[in-house]
């Protein structure tokens, strides 16, 4: 009897998700916002969802976590579905950085000054600014709404601790905004479109969210059960490029290498991936490597594509 991949793939996850969890012990939990320091760095889960609804979960699969720079995939939709191409493309850039996240360097080296990528935080503050709404409360529902809607989990919520954490020490995102603001790419109040960014980055979910989201970006935006087009096509394809060349942070270039997958991760230690026409994926693994990825999770996507041919290179 020859086995399907799903069933391989769950016969072969158990001792893939203990190996890669080994990885965790070298890595170091996010701590500059001091929420996210409470972590527990040992833990790895995996949630993975294909066309046909089966799902396989392995690990610690029940942790709650928040999305940080996941988020910002979905806030770059919605700006595109707000505000059409033109608009946000005067805003942001389409490039890589080779930069840290978090780093200002390029906005003054490089006229006309605007942030490089809509994946780094400069460039998802900027984005926060374009989200439709007459004030941050109606704009933050928007992002929730349309997530809740792409996970199919009307309780998907803030975590208002994180959410508290992060709004009371980012000094360096405060600054960049404000930066941004007196380079003309932000409009209105910059504290009100820090809240609006602040608020994204502290939305809770599983892995099994992430994936069920990935998952519709796997069918290029249709809700894999009805078929419905939740997302333009051309919208689902812009992210899922930059999901590609910056999704990684500066390490997307090795994990285009070693992977070779559409993914985006967050400092809180989840990863959400998919191979297109296929599979939604959803991980967390809160220790992370010097890049701010996942250390676990990274290395258990490795095996993964390695061993099923998925990269699309
Ligand atoms: N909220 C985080 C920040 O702005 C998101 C960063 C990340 O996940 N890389 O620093």
């Amino acid at each position: 009897m020859t086995l399907s991949e799903i069933e391989r793939i769950q016969a072969l996850l158990p001792q893939w998700v203990e190996s890669s969890r080994e990885q965790c012990s070298i890595g170091k939990v996010a701590s500059y916002i001091p929420e996210l320091s409470k972590s527990p760095i040992g833990a790895l889960g995996i949630h993975l969802i294909d066309s046909n609804g089966l799902s396989i979960s392995e690990g610690d699969t029940d942790l709650s976590f928040t999305m940080q720079s996941i988020s910002k995939v979905f806030t770059l939709i919605l700006a595109l579905m707000d505000n059409g191409e033109d608009v946000v493309f005067d805003k942001v850039g389409m490039e890589p950085t080779g930069d840290n996240f978090n780093s200002m360097l390029k906005l003054e080296l490089v006229q006309p000054g605007i942030p490089f990528n809509p994946l780094i935080n400069a460039g998802a503050i900027a984005i926060s600014s374009l989200i439709a709404g007459k004030d941050p409360a109606e704009k933050s529902a928007r992002v929730l709404d349309f997530l809740r809607l792409l996970s199919n989990n009307s309780s998907l919520d803030y975590d208002m601790d994180v959410y508290r954490s992060e709004a009371d020490t980012a000094n360096l995102n405060r600054s960049m905004a404000y930066f941004l603001k007196d380079n003309g790419v932000l409009q209105g109040s910059v504290e009100d479109v820090l809240e609006v960014y602040f608020r994204h980055c502290s939305i809770s979910v599983t892995c099994a969210d992430l994936a069920q989201m990935a998952l519709v970006l796997a069918h290029n935006g249709k809700n894999p059960t009805t078929g419905e087009q939740l997302i333009p096509r051309r919208f689902v394809q812009i992210a899922k490029t930059f999901m590609i060349t910056c999704g990684m942070y500066n390490a997307s270039g090795e994990f285009a290498i070693h992977v070779g997958l559409p993914a985006k991760s967050g400092v809180s230690g989840g990863i959400l991936s998919l191979v297109p026409g296929r599979y939604g994926i959803g991980l967390v693994g809160p220790s992370l490597n010097r890049k701010g990825n996942s250390i676990a999770g990274v290395a258990l996507l490795e095996s993964l594509s390695r061993e099923f041919e998925w990269s699309l290179f």
